[in-house]
């Protein structure tokens, strides 16, 4: 039995619930599978959710907590890359089963690992080395599909990007085709990422009533064009075929930025230093006075805080013996924090061994800011004098990611409001009948599942799917590489 993941980068049901009448493979699916949120991990963002959903562990596990490791002695840049994922992904684990495996366009997954199967990655920075096997990319480009690497189609400020959207999507329903017809997979795996930046960007537009009418239904174009990529890939798909559609998190209108690091130095918790007004490479914490800084925000959308800890942090002047005071203290004003409608920001704020659970929990930022909304972004700009602001993106990331799942053992038309990232994956393997680690976070969802195969079926738990570690790649970015990473994330609004 074969299986399909077709990924979309911040679906949410939000849009979809609103629009089904007119997104006909969606409203079909709907009335056919098993339905619901798919809960994303806090914070909810691409680097750690897609992770989760691949390995069926919590960040704390896994280890990724952003796109640059929270945890560096020299406050600078330092960019995970797959073989930084602490426990085996979706692919290697069909892999170790005898099955083979076609994963494209996910993220966190470069470079590319050799697998029984392929890999097209998700490459931050302009490189021709991302396919696995090499020959890949040659392949679909002789065969006249290409795959451009995914930065190539992202969202650089351009007026027409919702134009652009449309097409890099047609394009990538045909490359995606090409290989799902003419490679061998037991698992096929894709993502696609343009909901993602539409929605990011002109989510304002959607309620906009007086200006820029031509880009009103500029995002529910994107969702209708992955409608029809969806309605052609069922028609390739037997009905004996698990199919599935995940994304790593949902979306909502943004309401402000809240500048962390302006309430860091209105508090004393932190200096900056204009001398170094000219030095650096750019990045935000170059100007920071680390002798006189006790914490700071270690990157950007992490929502979170590092303590400038002596013995840890390259300047630390904070002691071991202060650390949980000062957490204390940073946590109780940070929670007396108000919005212009006097209601509390923050739900909570927490040590990170509290909000992740595993052996890697203690790399994450120190405290982990938790909003009462996702409409708020914990900003890390450095400078500003307002403690909030308006943000540019309109859209930002929520908790609500999307999950519709088919396949002949599971009910049919039923809601479900149960699903974690990280159950997707066990659910999966027990669909499959496939040995499940012992060592996961992520639980087998039992009850969309028919009776007669429930009663069939006993869960196969074996063997750990933490990496050994001969899974770690020797190679490491190079300055060049980081330059062009940063490049990149500027121009999407991360940095
Ligand atoms: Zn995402």
């Amino acid at each position: 039995m074969k299986t399909f993941v077709f990924g979309i980068d911040g679906a949410t049901f939000r849009l979809i619930e609103k629009w089904k009448e007119k997104l006909p493979n969606f409203n079909k699916l709907l009335r056919s599978s098993v339905v619901g949120d798919l809960k994303s991990t806090t914070p909810p963002h691409t680097a750690l959710a897609w992770p989760s959903l691949l390995t069926g562990v919590n960040p704390g596990k896994h280890g990724i907590f952003q796109f640059w490791k929270p945890q560096i002695a020299n406050y600078g840049q330092e960019y995970y890359q797959s073989s930084d994922i602490r426990y085996k992904t979706i692919d290697q684990l069909f892999n170790e089963q005898g099955k083979k495996a076609g994963m494209v366009n996910i993220p966190m997954t470069h470079p590319p690992e050799s697998i029984d199967g392929f890999r097209i990655t998700w490459p931050l920075f302009n490189t021709l080395n991302y396919t696995y096997p090499k020959n890949l990319g040659k392949d679909l480009l002789f065969n006249k599909v290409g795959f451009p690497n995914d930065l190539v189609t992202m969202y650089k400020g351009e007026d027409n990007y919702d134009e652009k959207a449309k097409k890099y999507l047609s394009n990538r329903s045909k490359s995606l085709e090409y290989l799902y017809k003419n490679y061998e997979w037991d698992l096929f795996f894709c993502v696609i990422t343009e909901i993602d930046r539409i929605s990011h960007n002109y989510w304002r537009y959607m309620e906009d009533k007086e200006q820029l009418e031509s880009k009103k239904n500029a995002v529910f174009d994107v969702y209708k064009e992955v409608d029809n990529i969806i309605g052609d890939i069922i028609k390739n798909l037997d009905s004996n075929t698990i199919f599935a559609i995940v994304s790593d998190h949902g979306f909502i209108a943004s309401k402000s930025n809240f500048y962390i690091h302006k309430f860091l130095i209105d508090n004393n918790y932190m200096k900056i230093d204009n001398s170094h007004d000219n030095e650096g490479n750019g990045w935000y914490l170059d100007r920071v006075d680390w002798g006189s800084t006790k914490a700071y925000m270690p990157a950007p959308g992490c929502y979170g805080l590092n303590i400038n800890l002596k013995g840890r942090q390259d300047h630390g002047i904070v002691s071991r013996n202060e650390f949980d005071q000062l957490c204390e203290e940073i946590c109780e004003l940070l929670m007396r924090v108000k919005d212009d409608n006097n209601n509390n920001i923050f739900k909570a704020v927490l040590p990170n061994e509290v909000v992740y659970l595993g052996e890697e929990s203690n790399q994450a930022p120190d405290l982990i800011l938790i909003p009462n909304s996702y409409e708020l972004m914990v900003h890390h700009s450095i400078g500003t004098n307002e403690l909030f602001g308006i943000p540019d993106q309109s859209g930002f990331h929520d908790m609500d990611g999307i999950l519709i799942l088919n396949g002949p053992m599971f009910k049919e038309g039923i809601i479900t409001d149960c699903f974690a990232v990280e159950d997707f994956l066990p659910t999966i393997l027990y669909a499959l009948n496939l040995e499940i680690p012992n060592d996961i976070d992520g639980r087998i969802i039992e009850h969309i599942f028919k009776d007669n195969f429930l009663k069939n079926s006993v869960p196969k738990y074996g063997y750990s799917s933490k990496k050994k570690n001969n899974y770690t790649l020797s190679s490491t970015y190079s300055k060049e590489d980081k330059k062009n990473i940063e490049d990149q994330l500027k121009v999407l609004g991360y940095l």
